[in-house]
């Protein structure tokens, strides 16, 4: 059998199927269609969009360089720029331990970080369907003063859990901690208050909120936290400071930058302004997610996460205790009928997930709700109302 001649434009398949997880995520045809071009890292047209999206990610939320925040860019996905702030803000050199809030696996999965990079830390733990208790946060760091910083998932994803960011940032800032913040989920569609929380850093990548493609994610940083940390770092390719001293020097990320990732990132940021900024995205999203939610309740669902807990980003259902219910047969056919849905990774409970960001509407999500009764029917699955 001779193999095929490679086609010169192979064509994309007609549809994709609609992505109802946390990332990555269903995006419109002109942020794909942004990638379609070639640019050299050095190029001028290049460093323009580098400045562009650095700008317009901290005027999201009315901060600037003038009011002393800087954006830094930086290769791969939320993970690294998580990695990256823990690793380079948190210091090597001077007595350092981070309290880490933890209520889900990215929380979980700071800690490791922290055991990786050798930094001492303590967690504070809650259930992964409850958020954070301010008042725990002041008495861990009343109850131990050698703790310096203080790490904090705004939206769980694991669960969908919203922390209460603003009240946490202002037990953090009165005790004059650091406070780290992992906002991956609820960047840009979310309202996040920098300066009332006192957030001093934040982590976010191009692929989930803001509807850009993987490969991108960024830190937001105060500039006086990040010349503190001017070689504290504990490796070379994820040193904030250096990462940020190299934009500022010429515009140029330190090593070979996704180009085309990055040009995805500024359309989205245009498109993300059309829909009404921040508060426009909000909107959709929070309609996506109660008719999602609401849908899948009246289909028999429970829900995990108490309503006023949850974000309106992704909601988590537990499986159904009927005994044909299969998750992996449920999956696969709804994943034949188009539509890609998210099995929980939470440890204290079986649940799946269904997200509603990226490129969705109300129309998508009524879609998926008419395919989930009729799977259930053809696997022979009744929920009692
Ligand atoms: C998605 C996500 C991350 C990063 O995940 P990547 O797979 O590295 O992009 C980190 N924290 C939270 C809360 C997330 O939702």
């Amino acid at each position: 059998m001779s193999t095929p001649a490679p086609s010169a434009s192979p064509l994309p398949p007609a549809r994709d199927k609609l992505l109802f997880t946390p990332g990555p995520l269903t995006t419109s045809a002109s942020v794909k269609q942004a990638m379609l071009r070639d640019l050299g890292s050095r190029d001028e047209a290049f460093l323009e969009a580098v400045r562009e999206v650095r700008a317009r990610l901290l005027a999201l939320y009315g901060l600037s360089p003038a009011a002393g925040w800087e954006a830094i860019l930086l290769q791969g996905s939320g993970t690294y720029a998580v990695e990256a702030m823990v690793s380079s803000i948190v210091p090597r050199t001077a007595p350092a331990k981070l309290l880490a809030l933890v209520n889900g696996a990215y929380g979980e999965r700071l800690i490791q970080m922290a055991a990786v990079h050798g930094i001492a830390c303590t967690p504070l733990r809650a259930r992964e369907d409850t958020p954070i208790d301010p008042a725990a946060v002041r008495a861990a760091l009343e109850a131990d003063r050698a703790l310096t910083h203080v790490s904090l998932v705004h939206v769980e994803t694991t669960s969908g859990v919203l922390n209460p960011l603003r009240a946490i940032g202002e037990v953090v800032r009165a005790a004059g901690r650091t406070f780290l913040v992992d906002a991956m989920s609820s960047f840009g569609a979310l309202p996040i208050e920098f300066e009332a929380a006192g957030i001093d850093v934040l982590a976010s990548s191009a692929n989930k909120c803001l509807e850009g493609t993987p490969g991108l994610a960024f830190v937001l940083a105060r500039r006086s936290v990040l010349e503190r940390s001017q070689g504290q770092a504990r490796t070379l390719t994820l040193d904030l400071c250096a990462q940020w001293r190299g934009l500022e020097k010429d515009g140029q990320f330190r090593f070979t930058p996704p180009t085309h990732v990055l040009l995805a990132l500024r359309q989205a940021l245009h498109e993300l302004e059309l829909e009404g900024g921040v508060a426009g995205r909000e909107r959709r999203y929070r309609a996506n997610h109660q008719r999602l939610r609401g849908g899948m309740e009246a289909l028999g669902f429970a829900s995990y996460v108490p309503a006023a807990s949850s974000s309106p980003i992704i909601s988590t259902f537990l499986y159904p205790r009927h005994p044909r219910f299969d998750f992996q047969d449920f999956y696969r056919r709804l994943s034949a009928r188009g539509y890609l849905i998210y099995p929980g990774k939470l440890t204290q409970a079986d649940c799946f997930r269904l997200g509603n960001i990226g490129r969705l509407f109300a129309g998508d999500v009524d879609a998926l709700l008419a395919a989930v009764p009729a799977v259930l029917n053809e696997m022979g699955v009744e929920l009692s109302k």
